[in-house]
């Protein structure tokens, strides 16, 4: 019984939204459809002239693991190749990240001649959202390298500088051990592989 009254209810509807439709057909646009129409416009004006609401991408979330791509050289046999390397960990999004730079097979390269296996010492941040953290890790050689404490206190200045506008805190250090001994001491192991 229930259910026949409920057929009876969804022809009705339908009934109602067809002689809708047929009566006023500019007013059954939706905006999604209008949407449509004015991207279709755009995309058929000449380039450059369009909205650029739509032709621009959004902008990139900062907060995202992001990777770019090198030509490296290898030091052995001075091939030259290409290598990913990770720019920004965002460790809830990427753990598989933070467990490759515990165990220092984070941004490392091989070479595809010799398989001459280096670390690639170019800065990257490291994000952990609970606890609103950003750590930018620097090359060990830059501290050694006589910058001390000066150094390190105009790389905080751009750092802050740079994200200003979040409500993060902010920490540099130099190289990857420092990171894991300050850290990433609470950082549960990866899942027991089977
Ligand atoms: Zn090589």
């Amino acid at each position: 019984m229930a259910r026949k009254s409920n057929q009876a209810n969804e022809s009705t509807e339908v009934n109602v939204a067809a002689q809708h439709d047929s009566t006023t057909p500019e007013r059954g646009m939706s905006l999604v459809d209008e949407a449509l129409l004015g991207m279709a416009a755009s995309a058929g004006s000449p380039a450059g002239q369009g909205d650029p609401l739509v032709e621009e991408a959004p902008p990139p979330d900062p907060f995202a693991t992001y990777w770019t791509e090198f030509d490296l050289r290898c030091r052995d046999c001075q091939v030259t190749h290409y290598v990913p390397i990770c720019l920004f960990v965002n460790a809830e999004e990427s753990p598989e990240l933070v467990q490759r730079i515990i165990s220092s097979h984070f941004n490392m390269k091989r070479c595809p001649v010799c398989r001459q296996i280096e670390y690639v010492e170019h800065p990257y941040s490291y994000y952990d959202p609970t606890r609103k953290l950003i750590v930018q890790v620097r090359p060990e050689w830059e501290w050694h390298a006589g910058g001390g404490d000066d150094w390190y206190a105009a790389r905080l200045e751009d750092l802050f500088d740079k994200w200003a506008e979040h409500d993060v805190r902010i920490e540099v250090v130099f190289g990857p051990q420092p990171l894991i001994d300050r850290f990433l001491q609470d950082v549960p192991p990866p899942p027991a592989r089977r």
